[in-house]
């Protein structure tokens, strides 16, 4: 929104105030599940603009909400409306944030306070938290120096801190403490639990870069400083630093103006530890985080100090998106092609969609970096839409890695075996020379099915469609759809048979136990998200594969992104036809990078490193184009299909899912909404139908789909169509705009 807008409205303020004298009619927005802002009164003294935070009565509570833009109702009696209860203190939200939320909810087509929510958090925050009372060394000696004083006064000088934190660190009881105090030893001082981030030093000069860094880092720096808004495409190979370039970007913006705020969004926390330090180091101070492993605390120090300007550079997942910026000023999408971006309950959004949204209404620059851009992205640079800066080496100079395929019809495994002697052969030759292996195999636990093999029983989650994955290392079935676990049992729950239920298919724990029993020698371990269930314990066994204290590291998708493990030289794809079966749009473009970035942790040192792809199906155009190392031929292919059947980037898409635990009410909605479809020139209705995960904890699931020509606003046409029916509040109905996953 502009000034404009603000000011005109802030005006209408003014008019309704005039004619009640010291009362204003205002919208406010709350953070809640709701389409609209309501009409209240306020003090015309308090001069609220849109942006400030208030409290207000809502039904029987008092909440915190947001005066909102827009009109009050004047046609409705003074006395009907409720009086505001408080002026908040705290800072504003500015007038990007908040048209940046109007768009977001006629975006999205979810309801606006939903949308409000994400940017407010907790009402808590508004208000400072507590000072708290820390110890500083005082000058005075204690006249008696006992050990225990000792060890206070020592924790006291690494790093004052509360009387209980300094007990607990050496290990005495409070009376310890305050007894230095009061020999003036340790002196009390208040402090702000909240303090700002140390902001970035900017005198610090970036790394040396190689020419083509240089060459890219300039350009997206006089972006930075000069034209300002626009969308760049940061286009480099796996190692070719990437990320030194675009913190050359962000130190150009935060020198450009000393009150710039630079966010940069990781699709993965995992990643995020690693990364914040290599931030640090960059900037000699220690960015913002904003992720979810953040205590409260954390969480509310970061949004409070992003809110009042005293985090300059913020280091977040996706939702950091919404943080309340004063003067965001650069976003940098790190990884744009991953679907980690999407957020796909609540508020559904794609990150980095609504991140150049953001650039172009606040008129500032949104960087975008990946290995494997999307095809969304490569076709914006095609068109115009967007520049690209590319990288075409690795920075240490090393080879890319060189990737061939396997052919499991001509090499295949011993029976009940899952890798082939094509590559096993080759784990040995790297055994025999120190190297290690990774074998890469995108799914969980022992078996990804248990059939029973006397009447055919297949092993669901009860009350859902989901197939029970078998987990050895526990003797457990799980269901990794809704968590749901049990004990393997002895007899099938069908027939009764004994010892008849079979595991089908290989999970990396079963590749674990081949290659145990093949090298049993070797120093072999598992990273998945069950042998590592935080970032910590994922950490340990990374830092373990970087330290070269394991000689095979079977993994999945945890494993594919971001991380360097310099002697890592073979890296084995034990079913790379996983991502292509029942594929959706997107399953030959999320092959093509998750198997890229898979294969290029490979020889990113000094030593060459290779990849081999297991496969039944070599034709496939997306491994041809893997093992050709022929990304744009891949993209040419892809992008064709995608036009010749008006698929997002080259027409639009929408997802309505019902969903309820009354199957016949989710079918009547279903059959309801069905007929009140209008007709919308260029657009098409499939559904509805059964989603292929019909019932999930016994809830049932109906989607449609909405395919639209490009030039057609399927917000309007989909807010016309939900208009003309009412959904029965036992049915859930959720609108997914370009959705990513159609199960
Ligand atoms: P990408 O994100 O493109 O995969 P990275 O940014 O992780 O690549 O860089 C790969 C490796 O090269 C990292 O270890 C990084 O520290 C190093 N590197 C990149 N650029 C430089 C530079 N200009 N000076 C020193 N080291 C660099």
């Amino acid at each position: 929104m502009n000034q404009g807008k603000i000011f005109a409205d802030a005006g209408k303020m003014a008019v309704n105030s005039a004619a009640a004298e010291d009362a204003c009619r205002v919208k406010i927005l709350f953070p809640l599940p709701l389409f609209k802002a309501f009409d209240y009164l306020a003090p015309a003294k308090w001069r609220l603009a849109p942006g400030q935070f208030v409290r207000a009565p809502f039904g029987p509570r008092e909440i915190y909400g947001v005066v909102w833009t827009g009109e009050p109702d004047i046609k409705t009696p003074q006395e009907k409306l409720k009086a505001l209860s408080e002026n908040c203190d705290a800072p504003p939200l500015n007038n990007d944030i908040v048209d940046f939320v109007d768009w977001a909810a006629s975006y999205t087509l979810a309801p606006l306070g939903s949308v409000l929510r994400m940017v407010m958090r907790s009402g808590d925050w508004l208000t400072p938290p507590s000072k708290q009372t820390w110890f500083v060394r005082g000058n005075a000696r204690p006249p008696r120096m006992t050990p225990q004083r000792k060890s206070v006064l020592d924790a006291a000088d690494a790093r004052p801190k509360s009387a209980a934190a300094l007990a607990e660190i050496a290990g005495v009881s409070d009376g310890v403490v305050r007894g230095l105090q009061k020999a003036g030893a340790l002196n009390a001082v208040e402090i702000d639990p909240d303090p700002p981030f140390e902001p970035p030093d900017l005198s610090v000069a970036g790394p040396k870069l190689s020419d083509d860094q240089n060459f890219a880092a300039d350009q997206i720096c006089n972006q930075v400083r000069n034209e300002g808004e626009g969308c760049v495409l940061i286009d480099g190979v796996t190692g070719s630093g990437k990320t030194a370039v675009y913190l050359e970007a962000v130190a150009a913006a935060l020198n450009k103006d000393p009150t710039a705020q630079v966010v940069i969004l990781l699709p993965e926390i995992a990643l995020t530890v690693p990364f914040l330090e290599r931030v640090e180091e960059r900037f000699r101070a220690a960015p913002a985080p904003w992720h979810s492993e953040l205590t409260m605390a954390e969480r509310r120090r970061t949004w409070r100090r992003v809110a009042d300007g005293g985090a300059r550079l913020v280091v977040g997942a996706r939702s950091a998106l919404f943080l309340p910026f004063q003067n965001l000023k650069l976003i940098i999408v790190d990884e744009e092609h991953d679907n980690a971006y999407k957020q796909e309950d609540g508020v559904i959004y794609h990150a980095r969609d609504l991140a150049v949204a953001r650039g172009a209404r606040g008129k500032f620059p949104v960087i975008l970096a990946s290995a494997t851009p999307s095809l969304e992205s490569v076709v914006n640079v095609d068109e115009g839409r967007y520049s690209a800066v590319g990288l075409q080496s690795r920075f240490s100079g090393a080879a890319m890695p060189e990737i061939s395929l396997i052919d499991m019809r001509e090499y295949p495994p011993e029976k009940g075996k899952w890798l082939s002697p094509a590559l096993s052969d080759r784990v040995d030759e790297k055994l025999s020379v120190s190297e290690q292996s990774m074998l890469f195999l995108n799914r969980r636990g022992y078996a990804p099915l248990t059939l029973c093999r006397r009447c055919g029983h297949k092993m669901t989650a009860p009350g859902s469609d989901t197939m029970l994955v078998e987990h050895r290392f526990e003797n457990k079935l799980v269901c990794h759809h809704t968590g749901f676990s049990m004990d393997k049992p002895d007899r099938c729950p069908a027939c009764n048979g004994r010892n008849t239920l079979n595991p089908c298919g290989p999970g990396v724990e079963r590749i674990a136990e081949e290659a145990v029993e093949r090298w049993p020698d070797a120093r072999i371990s598992v990273l998945s998200s069950d042998t590592a269930p935080g970032p910590r314990a994922m950490r340990e066994i990374l830092d373990a594969m970087q330290n070269n204290e394991i000689d095979i590291l079977i993994a999945t998708q945890l494993a594919a992104k971001g991380h360097h493990f310099p002697n890592l030289t073979l890296v084995g794809v034990v079913d790379a036809d996983l991502g292509l079966a029942g594929g959706d749009l997107r399953a030959a473009e999320r092959t093509y990078q998750l198997l890229s970035q898979v294969t290029g942790r490979a020889g990113r040192s000094e030593k060459p490193g290779a990849a081999l792809l297991q496969t039944y199906q070599p034709e496939a155009a997306v491994l041809q184009a893997l093992a050709a190392n022929d990304r744009d031929n891949f993209l040419a292919i892809e992008a064709e299909g995608r036009r010749a059947l008006g698929f997002p980037p080259y027409g639009r898409l929408a997802a309505i899912i019902l969903r309820g635990r009354d199957e016949n009410a989710v079918h009547q909605a279903a059959r309801d909404l069905a007929s009140a479809a209008p007709n919308g020139d260029g657009v098409d209705i499939l559904g509805p139908a059964r989603a292929p995960i019909y019932r999930l904890r016994g809830v049932v699931r109906m989607r449609f789909l909405i395919k639209a020509r490009r030039n057609v606003s399927l917000q309007a046409f989909l807010n016309d169509w939900l208009s003309r029916v009412r959904t029965p509040s036992s049915v859930r109905r959720t609108i997914d705009i370009n959705p990513f996953s159609f199960m």
